[in-house]
């Protein structure tokens, strides 16, 4: 069975949530071989077998940190010349997206950004990526017909589903070009992060809009959020009204998201905004409006009036906790 090659995204030796969807999708077409740039892979290892990985490509050499993007470029196009997979999957990440780029470049291969799904080629050949474009109101299909197919695939796609694998450890050594080693890392500060979870990775996301109404009013959301153990997000009105941080903004321009529950408060559900939270399994809604678009996506709802509605539902959150 022809290998897939999945560009790991990790933090050390932990696996980000897109490498198990990675592998996920990978299992529809072959064998998942991960690869993993940088060290770590002894600690990430159970997690990868847990979720099919069959092999695991280890390039851990001296200096393959301290430079952006290039070196696992680099790597990947040595493995694709040397073990020519069927395709290669990375997450579509900002830096995701730039290492697809330059492993195009390097390999004379079609490259497919953004692709929401992967389906087998009716004809048997190769792979059929789904996009969802203009604001999800449009979906495509391409197909890559030059060199090795290369697709970064958004985060939140697709749900993990665990398969075992082995997950054999191969050492990988490439010697990185000059070219590579043009963007150096100079320093390392590590972001300063909240109890709450990540917000593309959580579970439960609880989303606040331009009818949260100022900065300060966003304490409720938190509360709310925090009673559920769920990360915050925002609308673009609402984060670029500055009431709350850009990286926070779910929706076509800023973050996807695809929790087991979207709690949209105060966010009419412009299509924008449907583009990053609309996949989603269950979706409630508060907003005093009856007539707000985002009712159409709604498993439940709530028409009231969200300074009502939340500190009531926060409070029985809290007492259903305590029982
Ligand atoms: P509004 O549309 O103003 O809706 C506010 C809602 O709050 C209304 O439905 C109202 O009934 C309700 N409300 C008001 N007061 C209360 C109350 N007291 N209690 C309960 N409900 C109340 N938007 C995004 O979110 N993410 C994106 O990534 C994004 N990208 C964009 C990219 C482009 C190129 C463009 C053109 C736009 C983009 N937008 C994006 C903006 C998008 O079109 C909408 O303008 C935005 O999503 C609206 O945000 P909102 O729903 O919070 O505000």
């Amino acid at each position: 069975m022809a290998e897939i090659l999945v560009l790991a995204e990790h933090s050390g030796e932990t696996v980000k949530k897109v490498t198990l969807e990675l592998l996920t999708l990978a299992r529809r077409f072959g064998e998942p071989a991960v690869v993993w740039v940088g060290p770590g892979a002894e600690g990430g290892r159970g997690r990868l077998a847990e979720f099919g990985a069959a092999k695991v490509y280890v390039a851990d050499g001296a200096g393959l940190d301290d430079y952006v993007a290039a070196p696992a470029a680099e790597v990947l196009a040595a493995l694709v010349s040397r073990v020519s997979p069927a395709a290669v999957l990375v997450a579509a990440t900002p830096e995701g997206k730039e290492i697809a780029g330059r492993l195009a470049v390097r390999t004379s291969s079609g490259v497919l950004t953004d692709a929401v799904d992967l389906t087998p080629a009716t004809d048997g050949a190769g792979l059929v990526a789904e996009q969802s474009i203009f604001g999800g109101a449009i979906i495509v299909q391409s197909r890559v017909r030059t060199g090795t197919p290369i697709v970064a695939v958004r985060p939140n796609s697709a749900a993990p589903e665990p398969a075992p694998g082995a997950a054999t450890l191969e050492p990988v050594s490439v010697e990185l070009s000059e070219a590579a080693k043009a963007a150096r890392i100079t320093e390392r500060v590590v972001a300063q992060r909240g109890e709450r979870p990540e917000l593309t990775e959580a579970s439960i996301v609880v989303s606040g809009g331009r009818g949260v109404g100022n900065a300060e009013n966003f304490a409720l959301i938190e509360k709310l959020a925090d009673s559920l153990g769920a990360a915050v997000g925002a609308s673009r009105a609402a984060t670029d009204a500055g009431w709350y941080p850009h990286q926070f903004q779910v929706g076509q321009t800023g973050k996807t998201v695809s929790p087991q529950l979207y709690l949209a408060v105060g966010i009419s559900g412009a299509i924008q905004h449907r583009a990053g939270m609309q996949t989603s399994k269950t979706i409630m809604v508060i907003n005093k409006d009856p007539e707000a678009p985002i009712f159409e996506l709604a498993d439940f709802g709530v028409v009231g009036d969200l300074f009502n509605v939340v500190p009531q539902l926060t409070a029985e959150i809290a007492k259903h906790k305590e029982s």
